[in-house]
């Protein structure tokens, strides 16, 4: 699996770009928690560096934080983290972790640091409906994971070079978003249902042709898709190993998770919302089969959080959604229904409630569970959407750290990184989350955040959210799903 090369560029560059993005406006970012440091940081952003001379690492220390490491560890109340550059170099007790001089100062009194969140189920292709196509509006996107502490994403399934580009420009620094994984386009059968987003397979053989080309383009994962039958599988599989990718599958309702994971496969794309038998956990064990959660796209379908749409007005997406989208989200959540409509809803709720038993079965159990979203969908967004992702692994029944574990360090386990990010440890990338409240107890308070930072910058979040001024106004269009 190859995993997104660590940003070589000095981190000072990275902090530069940020200010001077807020200074195009006028405005420092965040002036109440940012020390004088900012201002000479942005002094020197704005004369070019002498040869050879980046200067000394920029430090920012997070201070009377509880610390939540990410792995499951007991939170540190009264706790410092401090990031050299784009690495976490110290963590922990007050009195044990000194202050660099000059570091900029994050004080996170009453709150708590955690890893930036990994959304490990996300296409960034389609709009809020999950299947009209949304690409000239991709920044959106990216801001709005961004905004809401979402620093890593896999993006499970869009066309090809459209998603290569856009990981290609965050590594390089030129676009501000989110750690990108990708599946690229899926690998589907002959009758395929994103067509738009798919490589079509007449016949087992075809799946090497696939996998060679996508290990050229440099994708992170294969996703194998719905209309594979489970010799496919097979072959993808073997494919995959030939040209060093895993795969990850959604087998859609067929249920034979057992041939899949009897394949190999690294991951089902979705928690099964079907009946699941404590052999099949164990197989997954046994297999090291990993399981992305989504239960948010199966509430979305359910039409749960459709009920109450106070929702909506909460900051993580009404500041970074288009007004249009909430326009349309709120037509379609308001509609009445038809009794087919009604019926399959409450069914798809029935298969809620399975999947949220069968994610506790599985954690309890030992299998790799990981947070993921499916998003876009109606109700389920890009940023907001892992924050809820989280209140419903709790609601199925996992402890408020071993969610967050599941969306920050298994997400990078998934990607075998863990020695790159996705936890509070030294080494470990400076991609961290400041909230207010303690998260430990009480989940929901992911959400209130006072501060992202990522490579070790304190990001600008009042650039991130929408504005009328700034945004061409982009419609979706069309459909990526088949008719
Ligand atoms: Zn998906």
């Amino acid at each position: 699996m190859t995993t997104p090369t660590p940003r070589a560029t000095p981190a000072a560059i990275h902090i530069d770009a940020t200010r001077l993005r807020a200074t195009q406006r006028g405005a420092l970012p965040h002036a109440a928690v940012l020390s004088a440091t900012a201002a000479i940081l942005l002094a020197a952003a704005c004369a070019p560096a002498p040869a050879g001379d980046e200067g000394p690492p920029a430090a920012v220390a997070v201070t009377n934080a509880t610390i939540i490491d990410g792995m499951g560890g007991p939170p540190i109340a009264g706790g410092v983290v401090v990031a050299e550059g784009d690495r976490i170099v110290a963590v922990g007790p007050a009195a044990e972790v000194a202050v660099p001089d000059g570091a900029t100062i994050v004080d996170a009194a009453g709150g708590a640091v955690m890893p930036g969140l990994a959304d490990m189920h996300v296409h960034m292709v389609g709009g809020w409906d999950g299947v009209s196509t949304e690409m000239l509006g991709y920044r959106r996107y990216l801001n709005a994971l961004l905004h809401a502490g979402v620093t890593t994403v896999f993006d499970a399934g869009n066309v090809l070079p459209f998603i290569q580009q856009i990981q290609a420009e965050i590594e390089a620094g030129r676009l501000p978003g989110p750690r990108v994984y990708m599946a690229g386009p899926l690998i589907d059968g002959p009758v395929p249902i994103w067509p738009p987003i798919t490589y079509f397979t007449f016949e087992a053989s075809a799946v090497w042709r696939h996998a060679t080309q996508l290990a050229d383009a440099g994708v992170d994962a294969l996703k194998g898709y719905a209309g594979l039958d489970a010799e496919m599988v097979d072959s993808l599989v073997q494919a995959g190993a030939d040209v060093g990718l895993p795969v990850i599958v959604d087998l859609g309702m067929r249920g034979d998770y057992a041939a899949a994971v009897e394949a190999g496969v690294l991951a089902h794309a979705h928690a099964p919302s079907g009946p699941l038998s404590d052999d099949e956990i164990a197989a997954m064990v046994e297999h090291g089969t990993a399981s992305i959660t989504t239960l948010a796209v199966l509430e979305s379908f359910a039409r749960r959080r459709l009920g109450d749409l106070a929702f909506l007005e909460h900051p993580l997406i009404a500041a970074t959604t288009p007004p249009w989208f909430l326009d349309a989200l709120r037509e379609h959540a308001t509609r009445s229904l038809s009794d087919q409509e009604t019926e399959r809803a409450a069914a798809i709720e029935a298969l809620l409630m399975t999947a949220m038993t069968n994610v506790k079965r599985l954690s309890d159990a030992g299998v790799l569970v990981v947070a993921g979203t499916d998003a876009p969908y109606p109700g389920v967004f890009q940023g907001e959407g892992i924050h809820r992702e989280l209140e419903l692994l709790v609601e199925a029944g996992l402890t408020p750290l071993q969610a967050i574990t599941v969306a920050t360090r298994n997400a990078a386990r998934l990607m075998d990184a863990s020695d790159e990010w996705g936890a509070i440890a030294p080494g470990l990338a400076a991609d961290l989350l400041v909230v207010r409240g303690n998260p430990a107890e009480d989940i929901g308070a992911t959400r209130d955040i006072v501060a992202v930072i990522q490579h070790g910058v304190i990001l600008d979040r009042s650039q991130l959210v929408f504005s009328a001024l700034d945004d061409l106004g982009f419609r979706t269009v069309g459909s990526v799903a088949a008719n």
